[in-house]
């Protein structure tokens, strides 16, 4: 499952120019988010770096290793490179911060062209039927990988902790690359908000459901996750339920009489599992 894979390198691989489809598929979501009318945190600066360089400058402190600090941050849509990928899970998209920092006369210049890859070949072969919902889903990992790139930007533009640490780099050390959020601390709950609005507006309901290792029977297990009655002004007309799992193979929604149930298997039984489910009334027509 892609939508909840993600992964973030500080790398140095030279540049593909993107695919036509990749281009098109980047055009078509950046048009639809940007027209977005939810509350999410403002991906502003990251989305102006795709045109001009978002440039930032602080001073040090007098006791710092250095005096001043400026960086620039560029962000170009590049091919999808598969080699970056989490092995035997799908990548939805890629942010790579790729900085080199030089250093004259106590000034630190750190410059970044960082690259966005989306994921076009598996984006577009989703498996899920409803349109509204891949759309969300595919808006929620332009969000995702957008984020990767904003909560640094806002580091190196806010962060005293990040200007701190900056200020006493030698241009032999790494930045602290940290605040790019790579194992998502920051970010999950974001994307979930953020999907839970895009579904509500579109008429339906998400609930997350997180099945942990000892709620399963060696990995396996059926849990009931809710009812029809829960859903009391969808039932008339009947409930669909699709949902999008992370860490969960062999998943099935099963209606037993008015209960719901969700069964499956922990692909790896160290982690929990974790469910989007969709409730929508059954309106869409299958594509
Ligand atoms: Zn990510």
């Amino acid at each position: 499952m892609f939508l909840l894979v993600c992964s973030i390198y500080p790398a140095f691989g030279d540049y593909v120019e993107p695919t036509l489809q990749e281009q098109q598929l980047y055009n078509s979501l950046l048009a639809d988010f940007t027209k977005l009318n939810v509350q999410k945190t403002d991906v502003s600066k990251v989305l102006e770096s795709f045109s001009a360089p978002i440039t930032m400058s602080f001073p040090c402190d007098t006791n710092d290793l250095n005096s001043n600090v400026t960086a620039a941050i560029k962000t170009k849509l590049a091919k999808f490179d598969n080699t970056l990928g989490h092995e035997g899970t799908t990548t939805g998209g890629i942010y790579s911060w790729k900085c080199s920092i030089t250093s004259s006369d106590g000034k630190i210049t750190i410059n970044c062209e960082n690259e966005l890859m989306l994921n076009s070949d598996a984006i577009l072969a989703s498996t899920e039927r409803n349109p509204t919902i891949n759309q969300i889903e595919n808006l929620v990992i332009l969000y995702h990988e957008l984020l990767h790139g904003q909560l640094m930007i806002d580091a190196i533009s806010s962060s005293d902790a990040w200007h701190d640490n900056a200020c006493n780099k030698t241009p032999q050390d790494d930045l602290d690359y940290s605040y790019t959020d790579a194992n998502h601390k920051v970010i999950t709950p974001l994307q979930t908000e953020f999907a839970t609005q895009l579904i509500k507006n579109a008429g339906g309901e998400m609930k997350i459901e997180t099945i942990t290792p000892e709620e399963t029977n060696s990995g396996a297990f059926t849990k009931k996750i809710g009812s029809l009655y829960d859903y009391p002004n969808y039932v008339k007309s009947g409930v669909n339920v699709s949902a999008r799992a992370y860490n969960i193979i062999n998943m099935q929604i099963i209606s037993q009489k008015t209960d719901i149930m969700l069964s499956g298997v922990l692909s790896n039984m160290t982690q929990s599992g974790i469910v989007w489910l969709y409730v929508f009334l059954r309106l869409w027509k299958y594509r």
